[in-house]
């Protein structure tokens, strides 16, 4: 199969791995810095400790039912960078067209150098739909991706995630339970869930990003919502006010609030849902006047990003193009140039003619590898902290290795499986998304306007 990868062009000039820049922190050739020294360890060394392991997700609590990953054999653990690229080529090679191997724009230089397709989580599960023949799908993300995979790949097709302790901590923040429970008690304040209005609009319509379990998708789809990703939240909460009164959006409170407030959406019709608390935190005249209830999630990657930091990027380089993410928190989507998904930031650098500095809010791994493929630009990461995501740090090459390996050997080692009572309307969820038509207007302030 042909190297086709949706975001790699052309290799890097330069550098593009964070792990050899943290290995020179660590080292002290580098004055640089890194939220944790542990980033240089094998993640095999973190898979018996509770929590998600070192990286910008290590001060959030993990759900006790999260999956583990058993112990890496020895011979991976211990193999050189350059034994396990050639391990991984030839397993590759033997295994041809019967895998495919996709890369998440977040994933390390080491492991995206293997991928076939790299791209968002969206992205790449279209991607395995073009190869309908391969036996295997080997997903180097975090697990809600390889579910996505799944739900869209076909029954005999397996899903493998190499690193099952790869989750994503904002998706673990909307866990079903607390969501069944939320709905329960919006029941009390609205009553029938179902009855529409005399406008023929229901009084809530659950909206789940793309980045939640299979289990949240499968709630939506089964109580008249939909999905959305980054790219499309605008036309996804468009959707959703045609057939509701209100939005009840999860996990990241930080994209519903950013594209509901570009829509026009005022502040104080935006109450937050703490599953912890009754009503969320909030009460019932709020909740009645609300339109978007924000679930109180976040992604700790995004969450670094501050205003202070634009601050001092425009002080040190004038006429610096600060470009964030929208899961980056509102005054930090309000203080950039733009906000965009990992798409939007990649074409807008892509699409820049003339030399331009770029500050870039969002994942670092990404980051890096942009500078590398653009050194006619400079481009660099807000966060002057090298903090990568800890739970896709979790696939290390080591661990494709063993699963690439596994597979030639006749095997299907750590296979995620939706069970067909969610898929079903996860996937209508996720079909619903398809089918929603984009707004009129082009975005103003990113392609998703937040
Ligand atoms: S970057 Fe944030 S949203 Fe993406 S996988 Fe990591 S924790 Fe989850």
């Amino acid at each position: 199969m042909p190297a086709v990868n949706i975001a790699l062009q052309s290799r890097p000039h330069r550098d593009a791995s964070v792990d050899h820049a943290i290995q020179a922190i660590v080292a002290g050739a580098s004055t640089a810095a890194t939220c944790t020294t542990d980033l240089a360890a094998g993640p095999w060394d973190f898979d018996i400790r509770p929590g998600y392991g070192p990286g910008s997700s290590m001060g959030d609590v993990i759900p006790t039912g999260a999956p583990r990953q058993g112990e890496l054999p020895r011979e991976y653990r211990e193999a050189s960078e350059s034994e396990l690229a050639e391990r991984i080529r030839a397993a590759k090679a033997t295994l041809g067209d019967r895998v495919v191997v996709l890369g998440h724009f977040y994933q390390r230089e080491e492991v995206v150098t293997h991928a076939d397709y790299v791209g968002d989580s969206f992205q790449l599960a279209n991607a395995a739909l073009e190869h309908p023949d391969a036996e295997a799908i080997v997903f180097c993300g975090v697990h809600f991706m390889a579910e996505t995979a799944d739900l869209l790949s076909r029954p005999e097709q397996a899903v493998i995630l190499p690193n099952l302790a790869a989750g994503c901590s904002m998706a673990d923040m909307a866990d079903i339970d607390q969501v069944e429970e939320c709905w329960e008690q919006l029941a009390e304040v609205y009553g029938d869930l179902d009855a529409p209005d005399a406008e023929g609009r229901v009084p809530v319509v659950p909206v789940t990003y793309m980045n939640s379990s299979a289990a949240i998708k499968g709630f939506v789809g089964r109580h008249g919502g939909i999905v959305c990703t980054s790219s499309n939240a605008r036309t996804v909460l468009e959707w959703a006010f045609a057939r509701g009164r209100r939005v009840l959006f999860f996990p990241d409170q930080h994209l519903g609030r950013n594209t509901a407030k570009a829509m026009g959406v005022p502040l104080e019709q935006m109450p937050m849902w703490n599953p912890r608390k009754p009503l969320g935190g909030s009460d019932a005249a709020t909740l009645e006047d609300a339109r978007v209830i924000l679930w109180h999630g976040f992604c700790s990657v995004h969450r670094r990003f501050t205003v202070d930091q634009i601050t001092a990027a425009r002080a040190e380089h004038p006429g610096v193009r600060v470009i964030v993410h929208p899961e980056c928190p509102m005054e930090v989507v309000d203080a950039a140039d733009e906000a965009g998904s990992t798409d939007y930031i990649r074409k807008a650098i892509e699409a820049a003619t003339e030399p331009t500095t770029f500050a870039i809010g969002t994942e670092v791994n990404l980051v890096q590898r942009l500078a590398a493929q653009h050194p006619q630009h400079e481009i660099f990461c807000l966060d002057p902290v090298v903090c990568p995501c800890s739970t896709m740090y979790r696939i290390h090459p080591g661990y494709l290795a063993w699963v690439l390996e596994a597979l030639v050997a006749g095997e299907r080692p750590n296979r995620i499986t939706v069970p067909a009572d969610v898929a079903e309307p996860a996937r209508l969820a996720l079909e619903r998304m398809l089918a929603a038509k984009p707004p009129a207007a082009p975005a103003s302030h990113g392609e998703n306007a937040s």
